[in-house]
């Protein structure tokens, strides 16, 4: 277990970042013999800390915890694609390369979202902490030419099913699991711990 100080922090300092603490902590590794003692391999123990810079997309992430949902569109009048609205957020329109307009589609997705395909997940990789079997939701919203995949915490998820956001606003994560999705018509009292509409 890591002492408090081993925990790997970082902090900006300038416009740089300052790591504290331990990023990568090494642990033996240990023999696997079959059940006549030959050698068939080793475990291989890596304790590490990963750091995720988010550049431009920080605003998408911060606004998910505050309950607002950012996208961004392309206002290049000499672009193909110009108009074009985008979520997940993409900080640079891929059609003409410059950089997309920051807009708040929260409205938008409370008032048009539906599922446009979904898959349930029994079993899940590795770090899973939502709760199983997960509703995997690909959300589809008027004037918005991409699709956004999403969880869906509440309910069976059906192809056309209106659905609205929650945010995780009381101890947010900062990461994508800040947003879920539950069906129209959801009581708040209802939502999982720390969401809100
Ligand atoms: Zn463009």
């Amino acid at each position: 277990m890591k002492s408090e100080n081993d925990v790997g922090r970082v902090s900006v300092k300038n416009g740089r970042y300052k790591i504290k603490g331990k990023f990568h902590i090494i642990e033996p590794n240990t023999p696997i013999f079959d059940e006549n003692g030959k050698l068939c391999g080793i475990t291989n123990p890596r304790d590490m800390t990963y750091i995720h810079s988010y550049g431009g997309e920080a605003i998408f992430f911060e606004s998910l915890s505050k309950g607002k949902f950012i996208g961004s569109r392309c206002d290049n009048p000499k672009c193909d694609s110009k108009e074009s609205i985008f979520m997940p957020f993409r900080i640079y329109c891929p059609d003409c390369l410059r950089k997309t307009t920051v807009i708040d589609i929260t409205d938008i997705a409370k008032k048009t979202a539906i599922i446009h395909s979904f898959i349930i997940t029994e079993r899940s990789g590795a770090f899973n902490i939502l709760k199983k079997p997960i509703k995997f939701i690909n959300v589809e919203f008027e004037d918005v030419c991409t699709i956004f995949m999403g969880y869906l915490s509440i309910g069976e998820p059906e192809i056309g099913m209106r659905v609205v956001p929650i945010f995780q606003t009381k101890n947010p994560t900062y990461t994508i699991m800040d947003i879920s999705w539950v069906p129209v018509g959801t009581p708040e009292s209802e939502l999982p711990d720390n969401f809100t509409f």
